[in-house]
């Protein structure tokens, strides 16, 4: 080692903190914390462009006898560092990045970094003017979105659900609580682990059923109970945006909600003065949910829902509607089930066209990240049910996720919601 870096570590040891980033003689920044994981060659540069998740196989080797969960130093072969993040063996995202600085080996500075993100993340909902007099129900954190990835919060009026999906954030539920409740005046925390997730981080923890407490939250005006303890935190907010800008459009129209879970796309058309909405789910207590839900907004009158699977609604129905919605589950869970995907999308998309009154709507959704991210998938997609059904389209928007569903633009794949508005006309 030239004798100049030597003096510089030497001095490092002995006079500055333990991580502190030292300079090379050739302006590198090095580490002299022991706790770091070393990134292969040549993967060095997808972190540094700031991708927060990197693979076992990106992995060359790690140091300072990392446990599961530990904050670590993320290095590249020269020892440079590229960024900080926590450290799981029995994950698939081996590290997940956190931006900004962090002194790995203090656990207070690691848990103020941590703080400094989550206060950040509430101040970006408040410049998107979230909450409102109108709405309650919507996403404070983002997971990677916001820096923080494995952790997703929604937010219900003063409850804030935390969905974890990580191991590092499951072992800092208390320090998190506390400091969402010094950002959230008055939040009331729920922690809701999603059990199979944190599995595939080698945790088995225990759900709590008497975490359900008495949730309601607001959007548009309309008044929903969410069901914590049902679908994802128990609302889906994601679909805010388009909601707001489909329901207008449904004023005298006759609407079918199709996998309306908790009834969010039929009650806010019924609202905008629908003559009637049919909701379909296939779980009996969203169908329950949905049909509290309208009875609470006075809408029960024009809004009804079904327990069907939606294949099958849709085959026994010859009904036409002016405007239909398509919101099924992830269908395609990793871009390895695409091809599959595609077919079960193109499927129930025929089948939906089908229900459309000739020249009516079809908002059509896909939440699988393979499908947003891979270009022209979806409308290649849509193309295909068309030709299936008969029909022609007409494109007349294609929207994400509401705005609260931030994404950074390293990680693009954080966009996996995708729906578009379509006008159904028969012929090709
Ligand atoms: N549009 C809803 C969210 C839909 S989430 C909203 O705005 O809140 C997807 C829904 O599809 C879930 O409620 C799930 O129960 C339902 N589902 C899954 N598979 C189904 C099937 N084969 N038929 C009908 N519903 C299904």
């Amino acid at each position: 080692m030239h004798l100049l870096s030597v003096m510089l570590l030497l001095r490092g040891a002995s006079s500055l903190q333990r991580c502190t980033p030292l300079r090379s003689i050739r302006g590198q920044i090095q580490m002299s914390t022991k706790k770091s994981v070393t990134i292969k060659r040549g993967k060095a540069r997808l972190f540094r462009d700031g991708n927060p998740l990197v693979y076992g196989g990106a992995v060359a080797e790690t140091s300072g006898g990392l446990r599961r969960g530990d904050a670590v130093n993320v290095v590249d072969g020269a020892d440079n560092k590229i960024g900080w993040g926590f450290y799981n063996p029995d994950s698939m995202y081996r590290v997940r990045l956190l931006p900004g600085e962090a002194d790995v080996d203090d656990n207070d500075a690691v848990l103020g970094a941590v703080r400094v993100l989550i206060e950040a993340a509430c101040a970006r909902r408040g410049a998107l003017n979230l909450p409102n007099d109108a709405t309650t129900a919507f996403r404070l954190i983002n997971s990677e979105g916001d820096g923080l990835s494995g952790l997703t919060v929604d937010a219900y009026g003063p409850h804030l659900v935390c969905s974890i999906s990580a191991a590092w954030v499951e072992a800092r539920r208390a320090e998190i609580t506390a400091m969402l409740e010094a950002s959230y005046g008055g939040a009331k925390v729920i922690w809701r682990p999603a059990v199979s997730r944190l599995k595939s981080e080698g945790l088995t923890v225990e759900v709590a059923e008497d975490a359900g407490a008495a949730v309601e939250a607001t959007e548009a005006n309309l008044a929903y109970e969410v069901d914590v303890l049902g679908q994802k935190t128990g609302f889906y907010c994601d679909q805010r945006d388009n909601r707001a800008y489909l329901a207008p459009l449904c004023r005298g129209k006759r609407v079918l909600d199709l996998y309306c879970y908790s009834g969010g796309f039929a009650l806010a058309a019924a609202k905008h003065g629908a003559l009637s909405c049919v909701g379909v789910d296939s779980s009996r207590r969203a169908v329950e949910l949905a049909t509290r839900n309208a009875a609470r907004n006075r809408l029960e009158g024009t809004c009804t829902f079904t327990t069907s699977d939606v294949s099958a609604f849709l085959k026994a129905s010859d009904t036409l509607y002016d405007v239909v919605v398509c919101d099924p589950p992830k269908l395609a869970p990793s871009a390895r089930d695409l091809p599959k995907a595609k077919r079960k999308y193109q499927k129930i998309n025929a089948l939906a066209m089908n229900a459309v009154k000739p020249g009516g709507l079809l908002l059509t959704c896909s939440c699988s990240s393979a499908v947003t991210t891979t270009p022209g998938a979806f409308l290649g997609i849509l193309q295909e049910a068309a030709r299936d059904a008969g029909k022609r389209l007409t494109v007349l928007r294609t929207a994400g996720a509401a705005a609260d569903h931030v994404i950074q633009s390293a990680f693009p794949e954080g966009a996996y919601l995708t729906a578009v508005l379509v006008q159904v006309v028969d012929g090709r």
